[in-house]
């Protein structure tokens, strides 16, 4: 193996689909890195694609010793290596040769808690940690991922020159990094990313769905329409649980096969209604569906973050949030344009929704959606995410929910009292008593 020159700007442990790309990533924006990796062979690959993709500045290493020594001081390595117990054993490993004022950082998708309980392990060593998400997969890892860094501050300053030249460059908006936060914030953004994620593939799927179920368009008029709406609104989302559900639901691939011979049998079609629909008004309705519950679904992932970050206290800044998403990810759309320019009028908006400009366009695509939730309803094509984020705007939007109803059942069934709207204090009503004695 060759030895760099001089000691290397950082190190770049778990050379996996990962690793691999994002140290190449590095090197080729000028920073000089050591590699390493437990199976050998994967380090020898890396050098060789390094040299074949440019001599790039990649040193391989088979031991663990001479790769952290090979760093320059004070020592920064990121990790990339599944999530759990091999970060767990990685740390160990290289952190017997790392010393104080040295840096780790986890690149995976780790739960933020464990982020937390290793950065307070690694500070006994006198040692700083980040937990950094990195979104864009093989590709953007390569060529520029949105990396969201949380953790040590001062580890972050570290390396801040790298990631900003690492990441994904947006014109306009500029590269696809910020310090989220302390603890393990960046892997909690990272975590809520991927669900708006799902939620942007899932809508998507359902829009296709009915169009090509219920308002019968073709193959070749579905991809005019997706690259139309590629370039009008990016991509969109529905509620994250829902793309959630509908994955589980459609790995029961066998159970559903049969129950779709069950309800056959029972004189059941694929599709309930096969209904007249004018092509041109129903994709038109189905583009303003997926604007609005888009809409509706990154407004619950950023308040599930603003949530988090209100109980850990860590300051999270949700509009440079939607900034750094617009580059390396699936969900770079124009939207988050909008998304952070909501936040810049308002840092304390309580709700997406709320904001004037968002309220204003789901005002005026509503009766659009709910036609294309009914329509697909009425033809038993199932809309989780599309529905569900309807079901969630026509909560939020009402003064009053039924939830009274909910909590004089628990006073009912296990005393649990209730409050009133109308005077202070807890209540608890003998309802069964009350019950007896209307009878009587
Ligand atoms: P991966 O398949 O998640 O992990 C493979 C890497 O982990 C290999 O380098 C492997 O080393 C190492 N490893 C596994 N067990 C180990 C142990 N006990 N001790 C030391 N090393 C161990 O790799 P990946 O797909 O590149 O992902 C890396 C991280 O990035 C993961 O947290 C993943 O969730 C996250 N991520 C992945 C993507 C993606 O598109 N793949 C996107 C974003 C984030 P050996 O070669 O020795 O087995």
């Amino acid at each position: 193996m060759a030895t760099p020159p001089e000691p290397t700007r950082i190190g770049l442990a778990g050379l996996a689909v990962m690793g691999q790309n994002l140290a190449l990533n590095i090197a080729e924006k000028g920073f000089p890195i050591s590699v390493y990796n437990r199976t050998t062979s994967k380090v020898d690959e890396t050098v060789e694609r390094a040299k074949q993709e440019g001599n790039l500045p990649v040193y391989g290493f088979h031991d663990p010793e001479s790769f952290v020594k090979s760093i320059r001081k004070p020592r920064v390595i990121i990790m990339l290596v599944k999530a759990g117990a091999p970060v767990d054993q990685t740390i160990k490993t290289l952190s017997a040769y790392m010393e104080k004022g040295d840096c780790i950082i986890d690149g995976g998708n780790e739960w933020y808690e464990n982020t937390e309980r290793r950065e307070k392990a690694v500070a006994e060593l006198g040692l700083l940690y980040l937990g950094m998400g990195v979104s864009g997969g093989e590709e953007g890892a390569r060529n520029g991922p949105s990396l969201m860094p949380g953790g040590s501050f001062e580890a972050y300053k570290y390396i801040e020159d790298i990631l900003l030249k690492v990441a994904a460059q947006v014109p306009d908006s500029g590269p696809c990094v910020t310090y989220i936060g302390k603890g393990g914030s960046g892997n909690f953004v990272k975590m809520v990313h991927n669900g708006i994620e799902y939620g942007d593939m899932q809508l998507i799927a359902e829009a296709y769905d009915v169009l090509k179920s219920v308002g019968k368009l073709s193959n070749e008029e579905l991809k005019n329409w997706t690259v139309q709406q590629a370039a009008d609104l990016s991509i969109a989302a529905p509620t994250i649980a829902a793309s959630l559900d509908s994955r589980f639901l459609s790995g029961l691939k066998e159970e559903r096969v049969k129950a779709a011979e069950v309800f056959k049998s029972g004189g059941f079609g694929d599709i309930l209604a096969d209904q007249e629909v004018d092509k041109e008004k129903l994709v038109d309705d189905v583009r303003r569906a997926l604007y609005a519950a888009k809409i509706c679904s990154y407004a619950q992932g950023m308040n599930l973050i603003r949530a988090k970050s209100i109980e850990k206290g860590w300051g999270l800044q949700l509009g440079e949030l939607a900034r750094i998403w617009k580059g390396g990810c699936i969900i770079r759309a124009i939207f988050l344009d909008r998304i952070k320019k909501a936040y810049d009028r308002n840092p304390d908006l309580a709700n997406l929704l709320v904001d004037p400009e968002f309220a204003k366009e789901i005002i005026e695509r509503q009766s659009a959606w709910r036609r294309v939730v009914c329509l697909a309803i009425n033809s038993g094509i199932s809309v989780p995410g599309m529905s569900s984020s309807l079901a969630y705007f026509d909560t939020y939007r009402r003064a009053r929910v039924p939830a009274n109803l909910v909590q004089a059942q628990r006073d009912y069934f296990g005393a649990h009292t209730y409050e009133r709207v109308d005077m202070e204090g807890s209540f608890h009503t003998e309802w069964f008593k009350i019950a007896k004695q209307s009878k009587i």
